[in-house]
């Protein structure tokens, strides 16, 4: 189990969520999502706050964006054929922010001994398989953002074609449902599922969403590390994170990056304000 109580969590607007510890201040705002206002709350232990700290409540709070999205597709008549046991994305390239990473090592570090190893296997087993099948002129580490949009579109079309199964992905079901990566999340396809599964293709109807929480982390942790933004495969993430330790151990102000974490989310929401259906990846 990964320690509790926590330093940051989405509450209901005007709750105060009792599983922070110390002194807690409470971070409110609305963000506009498909012409509806939306509020959130946070509560922010007064501490100071790692990386990976930020990620549960990133990815809550990626959940509930995608509920709302989900709502009004189905109200606007989409269907949506995303369900329990469909994993027909579940070959794609899933890239993890850097927070994502290393809350993932944590996460699988605080398995039962012989799950953690069994997690490991699978992922040290596709990883070998990517970089033995890696095209010399892709840094697979590192997937820069916004900058490379065409490097990262490439790469997905060379790794959809890899018929790679996430690590993760046993019987069709995932095995780290509770824990997935926000690009999972944050995944919504309208129309057939059997477009999702044909090699690497244009054709799926990709929901573009009207914020980006994955985009967000990428962008606050650029801003916190003064580097560029990044983000790692998630079968590569466990290595990865492992080469990184030290980074992984720098601290903030918990307040100053839920602050800064919600900035940059109003900023994203305002630029994506409308939501469109798009062809292509994550
Ligand atoms: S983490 Fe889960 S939902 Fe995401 S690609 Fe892997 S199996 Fe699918």
């Amino acid at each position: 189990m990964i320690e509790n109580p926590a330093v940051m969590v989405l509450c209901e607007p005007g709750e105060i969520n009792n599983n922070c510890s110390g002194r807690v201040e409470t971070i409110s705002f609305e963000l506009d999502i498909l012409g509806e206002t939306v509020r959130f709350s946070i509560s922010v232990a007064q501490k100071q706050a790692r990386l990976s700290d930020i990620t549960p409540l990133a990815r809550t709070l990626s959940t509930k964006l995608a509920l709302v999205v989900l709502d009004r597709l189905r109200r606007n008549g989409e269907f949506v054929p995303c369900r329990k046991g469909c994993s027909a994305c579940c070959n794609y390239l899933v890239p993890l922010s850097v927070p994502e990473a290393f809350r993932l090592r944590e996460e699988v570090l605080a398995l039962p001994a012989e799950q953690g190893k069994a997690v490991l296997q699978s992922c040290l087993d596709t990883a070998k398989r990517i970089l033995d099948k890696k095209p010399k002129e892709f840094d697979i580490n590192e997937l820069a953002g916004t900058e490379s949009q065409i490097q990262i579109s490439q790469l997905g079309k060379w790794y959809a074609g890899l018929n790679l199964a996430c690590p993760f992905l046993s019987d069709s079901l995932c095995t780290s449902y509770e824990h997935r990566p926000i690009a999972c999340r944050e995944h919504i396809v309208t129309g057939s599922a059997l477009l999702c599964e044909a090699e690497w293709t244009d054709e799926s109807q990709i929901v573009q969403m009207p914020v980006s929480v994955l985009q967000c982390l990428g962008q606050l942790t650029a801003e916190l590390e003064q580097s560029n933004i990044e983000a790692v495969m998630l079968p590569l993430a466990l290595p990865w994170a492992q080469e990184n330790l030290e980074r992984g151990e720098r601290t903030w102000p918990a307040v100053t990056m839920v602050e800064r974490f919600v900035e940059i989310l109003r900023a994203l929401s305002i630029e994506q304000a409308k939501p469109t259906t798009t062809k292509g990846s994550f």
